[in-house]
């Protein structure tokens, strides 16, 4: 394990865009652009895996085992992370069989990881002491990091990135601009909310996990505004409007999204600023946590139904 990957300063910039809706608003955003960290292991993914990294290492561990499903951006991350710093990695899978043509799976696969595949029960008991006791014996040489990353170690490193926000808004106009992100297993904004106790934030959720929003509300009522309103039906769902939203958007703005996570956010932050309490003009500093290689796996899926989409993914998704 040679963790020197980890070493390269990530500091990302804060660029300022318009988007100009449908009725003619003028929406000012600004976007914390750690979707370019890295090609390959990007935007929070990198922030949460970093401190995962660097303590496997100093435990003396040979490798490093997570859990996603197919098409997970943090498996993606995990195995490319692992190809950089010489590390083992296993991939618990949430299928019933592993599908080697899946572009996330094919990918991981070829940069070295060991895909281990668990049934849906199985799957269910991933944070399960007991389980995870079992799947170690198998595996006892190697670290293992819970589900999208979200753990203790994921802390400093997310503390790296609210200190590049907070140094940010220190030094601008309005003290009071919010702080976005989307909300999946929630530790990216866990992990900025405990690292910046006194800075409002907006969650966008992307998941139908009410247990952690319940947590989070009761844990971080005050700081923390959470959305609901741009799940479009769930996990991995979205429809025409949405996807039509995010090439509008990269149109707009040359800022690629994706419709899981980041077009979710940005869609509330354009069209439901009501239901978020902001202004017309009040700016929002969005974080783009990256994910864009989800999109080969939903062109794979055949969910992608605009033609645009096409020569975008090329051209700009690795893989
Ligand atoms: C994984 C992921 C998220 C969700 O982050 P959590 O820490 O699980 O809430 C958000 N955006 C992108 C692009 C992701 O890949």
């Amino acid at each position: 394990m040679n963790i020197a990957f980890f070493d390269k300063t990530t500091t990302t910039q804060i660029i300022a865009v318009q988007y100009k809706t449908e009725t003619n608003q003028q929406i000012p955003l600004l976007i914390k652009r750690d979707d370019l960290i890295d090609p390959f292991v990007s935007g929070n993914k990198w922030r949460k895996l970093k401190y995962n990294f660097v303590e496997a290492h100093r435990l003396g561990y040979k490798g490093i085992a997570s859990f996603g499903g197919s098409f997970s951006n943090h498996i993606y991350a995990l195995a490319c992370a692992g190809a950089k710093t010489n590390t083992p990695t296993v991939g618990f899978i949430r299928t019933h069989k592993l599908d080697l043509a899946n572009p996330t799976l094919k990918a991981a696969k070829q940069l070295g990881m060991t895909l281990v595949p668990l049934t849906r029960a199985e799957y269910k008991l991933r944070h399960d002491p007991q389980f995870i006791s079992k799947l170690k014996e198998d595996y006892p040489d190697y670290f293992f990091v819970p589900e999208g990353g979200s753990n203790i170690q994921s802390e400093p490193g997310l503390k790296e990135l609210a200190d590049e926000l907070h140094q940010y808004l220190d030094t601008s106009q309005n003290p009071n601009i919010k702080i976005a992100t989307a909300v999946g297993s929630g530790g990216t904004i866990e992990g900025l909310l405990k690292a910046l106790p006194s800075q409002s934030f907006i969650g966008v959720n992307v998941v139908n996990d009410t247990d952690l929003l319940n947590r989070l509300h009761d844990q971080y009522n005050s700081q923390l505004r959470l959305h609901s309103d741009a799940l479009f039906g769930g996990y991995g769902k979205f429809d025409k409007t949405l996807e039509a939203f995010c090439l509008e958007f990269y149109q707009q703005t040359g800022v690629l999204i994706e419709p899981v996570y980041t077009g979710k956010l940005f869609y509330a932050l354009c069209y439901q600023r009501e239901r978020l309490g902001l202004n017309q003009e009040e700016p929002v500093v969005a974080i783009h946590t990256g994910g864009l290689q989800g999109l080969r796996g939903m062109q794979y899926m055949n969910r992608l139904t605009d033609t645009r989409w096409l020569p975008l993914i090329n051209s700009h998704v690795p893989g």
